[in-house]
């Protein structure tokens, strides 16, 4: 590259050396016109026109078809005209040197030496071409003056000679810098070239590459974008350049924006809103600290993608995977996974779940005589009832043709409440499923057959949990459909039993099964009996005797004790203000205690019901007492303040049962207005061996005390029993020791034969 511009620029001074050498030749061949043979003059003449005109031409070919030929041919082909050149002038010392005149060897030298000074700047770009020239044009000239053998002649010769070897020397050093300084100029001019290109193709880069790039300074100030930044945020250049990124409403990046500021790499991907579009997209950013020269963060560069496409793709190639395309409910895959993780959460908090799976009836048939179309319809439907059906906690998914299965998560800690739970949902799930399906004008009468299994501790994986529902499911398949079966049998035998207790006791008024037995409440420092707990017994034809800790609960998750409740509030009273006129003389027997749950209480019609039973048996109300559990306090505490202050200003008593049982502190005990406080019967079990216990039971008492609240002890059957709860002055006991609660007949008895006083205690 660099030789080819030397020889172009040899070339270009090659014009104006022409004209030198033409008007050289012209000014010799003028003044020595009479001096030289004419013939041989015009001939010498016509030579270096001739010679100059094919330079000239080369010179011409060179501009004009510089492809002809190679550099090294063109160089040789200037070459040549040098030599040729150097050689018609080499000749003019045997031509014009005029032997004994001086005057013309003078001028002749001149000229050659004017020449030959111009050759040094000419021919500058190739020494060769220099060095040739001037020992062409200067040996001949010394040759003839040595020729000349005169003792001047001989002087000249030595000083031309000094001359060549001055011109040869200063051809040199002048061929040298002229070669450094464009051997230089040519470097930097591809220096320069190669930065202008790469500086253009940088900002090509960034101003068309498919990524959003955006700088900003250490204020967050934007300074630059590319085109696809202002694209994917759809916002105009001039609105983002200037920006202050502080003021961003989606706070959620400004993180990764500062990052470079502490001098490392910010990275974001995830969910984005655009600014000015105001639009919701995913972007992946990255952002890396500017530096100056001093190594001082002088702004930031942000690398930006628009990646909602790749998540929405991701996201539906997810959503195939993981949901059944028919109902767009989750899969067998999806439903293992959420499985496997109740699982981990059983084992580590020991909080129970279950599945249900639930096999459509003769949906086969349905799909054989109708079609697929309305087959597949129909499960949509199932699909879309079933999801409506659970709480927004549970999982509906289909692992099969007809075969759903419910993942039923945070059933507690207790196996017996949970499988009830369990049953409930399964019950809905009949429910729902047994409305009529009416699908493309065809009514459709459907059944399903339910199979449930709770986790355990032998629980392995999923598999093993679902395939111990689908072998309930078959079980009760085989039962005669639309039923329920628990895979673990006594589940099964606690849930058979639970609906027959809820289905029997539905009709245990109306059948005159229900009997309120009473247990006296004893005085600890007259042994009077100063009144009676009524406790609600049941007799069943089917089941046989049921004890209220069994048949209450029930009777309360099924609002059957609102009906139960109030009846033996009423009988209750009516019995008591019955024994009050038959036993006027036994003055100290003056409370009835009513249980009354918290389902009840709650009832919006509670109040009037108890002023009803006041009113109607005419009991003074200071001689009821109600009895309350501690999961009262549970619910709304104002509300209950309310009611429990209207039952007081009645003049109805409260009393607190089972206290110490529950997890109600004693500060909520001293808000709501309690008359009577009801010490467990499991304190008192075993006072005569349990310090602790005796312990608590003096504190209570001595708090209830404080409260200015009535004590009651529960479950005294023993004499130690008495004497140890005795100890701390409560004012009342309950208990075995003195009766076990029997019925009115009885109580009647003892009533009359005691006179009002527990004989134990005498
Ligand atoms: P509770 O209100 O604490 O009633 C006292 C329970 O302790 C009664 O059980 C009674 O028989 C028993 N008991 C009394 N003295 C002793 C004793 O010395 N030793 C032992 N081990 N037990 C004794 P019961 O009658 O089986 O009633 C159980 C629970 O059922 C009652 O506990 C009460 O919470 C509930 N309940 C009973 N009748 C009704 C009712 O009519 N309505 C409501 N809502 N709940 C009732
Ligand atoms: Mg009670
Ligand atoms: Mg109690």
């Amino acid at each position: 590259m660099y030789i080819k511009r030397l020889i172009s620029e040899t070339y270009e001074s090659l014009r104006l050396s022409l004209i030198g050498i033409v008007a050289n030749a012209t000014a010799l061949s003028i003044i020595f016109q009479d001096k030289v043979d004419n013939t041989l003059l015009v001939s010498w003449y016509i030579t270096v026109v001739m010679i100059s005109l094919m330079r000239f031409i080369s010179l011409q070919l060179f501009q004009t078809r510089n492809h002809y030929f190679t550099s090294e041919k063109w160089s040789d082909i200037f070459t040549l005209g040098v030599i040729l050149s150097a050689l018609s002038w080499g000749v003019t010392p045997f031509v014009f040197f005029i032997p004994g005149d001086y005057l013309y060897q003078m001028v002749f030298i001149i000229i050659l030496a004017g020449l030959s000074a111009g050759a040094i700047t000419a021919l500058a770009q190739f020494l060769f071409n220099v060095h040739i020239f001037l020992i062409a044009l200067i040996v001949p000239l010394l040759l003839q003056l040595l020729l000349q053998h005169t003792t001047v002649h001989l002087y000249l010769a030595l000083l031309v000679f000094l001359y060549l070897v001055l011109l040869l020397y200063v051809s040199k050093k002048f061929n040298k810098n002229y070669t450094d300084t464009a051997r230089s100029y040519f470097l930097f001019e591809q220096k320069r070239d190669e930065l202008l290109k790469s500086e253009q193709k940088y900002e090509s880069i960034f101003k068309n590459v498919p990524i959003g790039i955006f700088f900003y300074d250490t204020k967050l100030i934007i300074q630059e974008v590319n085109q696809e930044f202002i694209h994917f945020l759809e916002a105009p250049r001039e609105f983002l350049i200037g920006l202050d990124m502080n003021l961003i409403k989606d706070q959620r990046i400004v993180p990764t924006l500062k990052a470079p500021f502490d001098d490392i790499q910010g990275f974001y991907e995830g969910e984005y809103r655009t600014l000015y579009a105001t639009k919701d997209i995913w972007i992946s950013m990255t952002t890396s600290p500017i530096k100056n020269a001093d190594n001082e963060v002088i702004g930031a560069i942000g690398i930006v993608s628009d990646i909602t496409q790749r998540i929405l793709i991701q996201q539906h190639v997810e959503h195939q995977a993981n949901y059944d395309s028919l109902t767009d409910i989750p899969n067998r895959i999806s439903l293992l996974k959420d499985i496997n993780k109740e699982i981990i959460r059983f084992k580590r908090h020991g909080q129970l779940f279950g599945v249900i799976f639930l096999d459509l009836d003769r949906f086969k048939n349905i799909n054989d005589s109708l079609g697929h179309g309305i087959g597949d319809k129909l499960l949509i439907e199932t699909a879309k009832r079933l999801s409506n059906a659970i709480r927004k906690e549970d999982t509906v998914a289909r692992i099969g043709g007809d075969e759903f299965v419910v993942l039923v998560p945070d059933l507690g800690t207790q196996e017996r409440p949970a499988a009830t739970k369990m049953e409930h949902i399964a019950h809905k799930i009949h429910e729902t499923l047994n409305t009529v399906f009416e699908i493309d004008g065809y009514s459709l009468n459907i059944s399903s057959s339910i199979g449930i299994s709770l986790v355990n501790d032998d629980t392995e994986d999923a598999d093993d949990l679902l395939k111990h529902a689908d072998i309930a499911m078959y079980q009760s398949k085989k039962e005669g459909r639309n039923t329920t079966r628990f895979y673990q049998n006594e589940m099964d035998i606690w849930v058979k039993r639970r609906l027959d207790i809820e289905n029997e006791l539905r009709l245990a008024i109306q059948r005159d099964e229900l009997e309120v037995h009473y247990q006296p409440i004893v005085e600890f420092s007259t042994s009077g009996v100063v009144g009676a707990e009524a406790l609600l017994r049941w007799k069943n034809g089917k089941l046989g005797e049921v004890f209220p800790d069994e048949f209450i609960p029930i009777a309360e998750e099924s609002g059957l004790i609102l009906g139960i409740g109030e009846w033996v509030l009423s009988n209750a009273v009516e019995q008591f203000v019955a024994w009050q006129k038959q036993f006027p003389h036994i003055t100290s027997f003056k409370k009835i205690a009513v249980n009354v749950s918290t389902y009840q209480f709650n009832n919006k019609t509670f109040l009037a019901q108890v002023e009803n039973v006041i009113r109607q048996s005419g009991i003074k109300a200071n001689n009821l007492e109600l009895e309350l559990t501690e999961s009262i306090i549970v619910t709304d505490i104002e509300s209950v303040r309310n009611k429990m202050l209207k039952l007081r200003e009645l003049g109805v008593n409260l009393s607190i049962d089972d206290f110490g049982t529950g997890y109600s502190s004693l500060s909520y005990l001293k808000m709501l207005p309690f008359t009577t406080l009801k010490i467990d019967k499991s304190f008192t079990q075993d006072v005569q061996d349990n310090t602790d216990d005796r312990e608590l039971i003096s504190t209570i008492v001595t708090i209830a005390q404080n409260f200015n609240l009535e004590v009651v002890i529960e479950g005294v059957e023993t004499y130690e029993q008495y004497i140890f709860t005795n100890e701390k002055k409560p004012q009342y006991m309950q208990g075995y020791y003195c009766s076990r609660p029997v019925s009115k007949e009885q109580f009647t008895v003892m009533l009359d034969s005691s006179n009002g006083v527990c004989d134990k205690l005498i």
